[in-house]
């Protein structure tokens, strides 16, 4: 079977078009800003943490399979390499922008800051549509992609991942280009690959397995129990998906799901098992019946416990904030609450459990795969699971605790949290002149 037969391109996760699109660079500074006054950070400080390392704009040259040359835009942005060797995924997706990848660069150094994990934060993109490209295409995009940025990755140094609209096949595409060129098989180059090339057991899965593990801590918290809890789930990509079957499996009702096509609403529960088999075998959920259409708009709103947006971001603005009902939101996606939206739902006691928090379970099985691969050693999924539970669990409770203890929301805390500890470590590490 060639690699061709086996590449399927991911569903494509926007549920639509963003509602009311902050700029999402300033939208993470907004919420960096207030943890960096309540940290007191040093203004040399503060300008160091909020500029990226290292910005990197590549064209992309593609022959197409008619024959044309196609040129695409590609970006790899370095936020930091304080706390280590950067890392983060790579999006694929018609509307990037820079500066929707440089927020998403600064979240993966706060997310390994939380986490505990020796990475710094770095985030790529090329702005294609993978939804009207060949398997052939994708592929010659993704190596020229990963040729062009050949000094740039590395195991040691920056750290490729799947993100929006990238998979395995994707991972291992770029795996196999950078040992071309580096003339033996570096496996730790990218993580997220498949299993048979050095890919971790639970790593397609970890996201989702952590957004259920803190949705589950959070609902202890509010004296919510699985077997009681409505829940709407937006998105049904990689996160989505797996979020929504975990917690279904957990005794959660799963009553709202949605994808690019819509969402759908079941009273009695949505059945989750029959929506991602339906999936698999149509790519959305277009014409799925174990549900009634409901609009994006209705899904944020429902009558839920729990909602979890994992589809894209800008999702929850301060009207939809206004007219939300759930007590809960655990962000599945990176950045899906606008920062305008922040002050609404706190004021509406409503718990949000952040995106560099929330979705972090991914980034963790990744250090585990990239851990594992320099061992050369695997690990059970069953390792991988309580390994990743116990992080995700751990992180929680601290996030919470720093909370508490500074009266602020859960992101903000979780944001003083990964300030501090990555402030901590530039100072010990001091300037290099
Ligand atoms: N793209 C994922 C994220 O946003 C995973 C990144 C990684 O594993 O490096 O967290």
């Amino acid at each position: 079977m060639s690699t061709h037969d086996v590449y399927k391109p991911s569903v494509y996760q926007e549920p639509g078009p963003p509602l009311d699109r902050e700029n999402p660079f300033e939208s993470m500074m907004r919420r960096f800003d207030v943890a960096a006054q309540i940290l007191n950070l040093e203004p040399g400080i503060y300008e160091f943490l909020k500029t990226p390392t290292k910005i990197v704009i590549t064209a992309v040259p593609v022959i197409m399979d008619d024959g044309s040359l196609k040129v695409f835009e590609g970006y790899r942005v370095i936020h930091s390499d304080i706390l280590g060797p950067s890392k983060g995924g790579i999006r694929y997706a018609p509307d990037v922008t820079l500066d929707e990848v440089k927020a998403l660069a600064a979240w993966m150094t706060w997310k390994c800051a939380i986490m505990d994990i020796p990475f710094g934060g770095a985030k790529g993109a090329v702005r294609c549509d993978p939804s009207k490209m060949s398997p052939g295409e994708i592929e010659r995009l993704t190596r020229r992609y990963t040729a062009n940025l050949i000094d740039v990755f590395g195991p040691d140094t920056d750290i490729p991942a799947p993100d929006l609209n990238t998979n395995e096949q994707i991972m291992a595409w770029i795996m196999d280009t950078y040992s071309m060129h580096a003339r033996r098989t570096v496996t730790a180059v990218v993580t997220g690959k498949p299993l048979v090339l050095g890919g971790s057991r639970g790593r397609r899965e970890a996201t989702g397995r952590g957004v259920m593990t803190v949705t589950l801590a959070a609902m202890e918290k509010l004296g919510l129990r699985a077997h009681q809890s409505r829940v709407a789930v937006q998105g049904f990509g990689n996160v989505g998906s797996v979020s929504a079957l975990l917690l279904h499996q957990q005794g959660c009702k799963i009553v709202a799901i949605s994808d690019i096509t819509g969402g759908y609403y079941n009273e009695a529960g949505i059945d989750i098992p029959a929506a991602i088999e339906y999936v698999r075998q149509h790519r959305t959920l277009e014409g799925f019946t174990g549900g009634d259409r409901i609009t994006n708009e209705e899904l944020l709103t429902l009558d839920v416990d729990v909602l979890i947006p994992a589809a894209r971001e800008d999702q929850i603005t301060p009207s939809i904030a206004q007219r939300m009902q759930a007590r809960l939101i655990v962000e599945g996606a990176n950045g899906p609450t606008t920062a305008k939206a922040d002050p609404i739902l706190n004021e509406k006691g409503v718990m949000v459990v952040p995106d560099i928090l929330a979705n972090a379970g991914g980034v963790t099985v990744s250090y585990f795969e990239w851990v594992q691969d320099r061992q050369g050693y695997f690990w059970s999924e069953e390792r991988v699971n309580r390994r990743l539970n116990r992080a995700m669990r751990n992180a929680f409770e601290k996030v919470f605790h720093t909370a508490q203890r500074y009266n602020v929301s859960l992101r903000i805390g979780a944001y003083i949290l990964a300030v501090d500890k990555v402030a901590t470590t530039l100072k010990l590490r001091g300037i290099y002149a």
